[in-house]
């Protein structure tokens, strides 16, 4: 297998530093294609970081799975430490009840979030973690300040654990996010995870006279191979 390059040779995003000068990092990780710019750049910048993925929230589980085994398969490239934590989706629902039809951005996405970083502050906190963050704040889907939020609410209970609000998305990070998914030819998730997001991404589709999502099927790499072959029949 070919040594990964990880340098920070060819990018302008500076040396990342933590914080308080912290020496580890527990990373909440929701997928490959949100956590990979954010692992390359972390491993560049010699930071001891430990993945967690915690995300009882993707549904169904085979697309659980998959997104899952795809973070691991590029943490095992980075040799990067990788916590695959319970899938208690029984809970997730429980927690979520009465907000099934709030739009994303809204009320379910705050519950969804608080709950993933509660978990991952836990954690922090029984294994000698003082610092975490989340690669959730890098798509620019989400609304970075309804993630800070919860992600600071959920430290808060665990004194000597602090959330590093980080943005990823500065500094070319949306961009070199796209350029590494391809690279690395990481499975294309088409909605953000949940059954309800699943359900009304699908309805928008349809409005619009489009075809369901087909999951489990789109790769990045394929997505770039589809453009290019449909560049040269022109
Ligand atoms: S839309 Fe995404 S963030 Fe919101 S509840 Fe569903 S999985 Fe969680």
């Amino acid at each position: 297998m070919p040594k990964v390059d990880y340098s920070l040779t060819g990018y302008n995003r500076p040396k990342l530093e933590t914080p308080n000068g912290e020496k580890k990092l527990l990373m909440h990780s929701c997928c490959a294609p949100c956590a990979g710019e954010i692992m390359e750049a972390l491993a560049a910048s010699e930071i001891d970081t430990t993945i967690f993925f915690y995300n009882p929230n993707i549904h169904p589980r085979e697309e659980y799975e998959l997104r899952k085994e795809e973070n691991i398969r590029f943490a095992e490239k980075l040799g990067m430490p990788f916590i695959d934590a319970d899938y208690d989706k029984d809970n997730w629902f429980k927690r979520t009840e009465g907000q099934e039809n709030a739009p994303e951005r809204g009320e379910r996405c705050t519950t969804c979030f608080d709950m993933r970083f509660e978990v991952t502050a836990q954690y922090a906190k029984d294994n000698g973690f003082n610092l975490i963050s989340s690669t959730l704040g890098i798509s620019r889907w989400k609304d970075m300040d309804q993630i800070n939020n919860c992600g600071v609410r959920a430290v808060n209970p665990f004194e000597g654990v602090a959330y590093w609000d980080f943005n990823w998305r500065k500094q070319g990070g949306s961009s070199r996010m796209l350029e590494l998914s391809k690279r690395e030819s990481f499975y294309q998730q088409e909605y953000c995870g949940c059954v309800y997001s699943l359900r009304d991404t699908n309805l928008w589709r349809v409005s619009r006279g489009r075809e369901k999502i087909k999951r489990g099927v789109k790769f990045y790499k394929q997505a770039m191979d589809a453009l290019s072959l449909n560049n040269t029949k022109e």
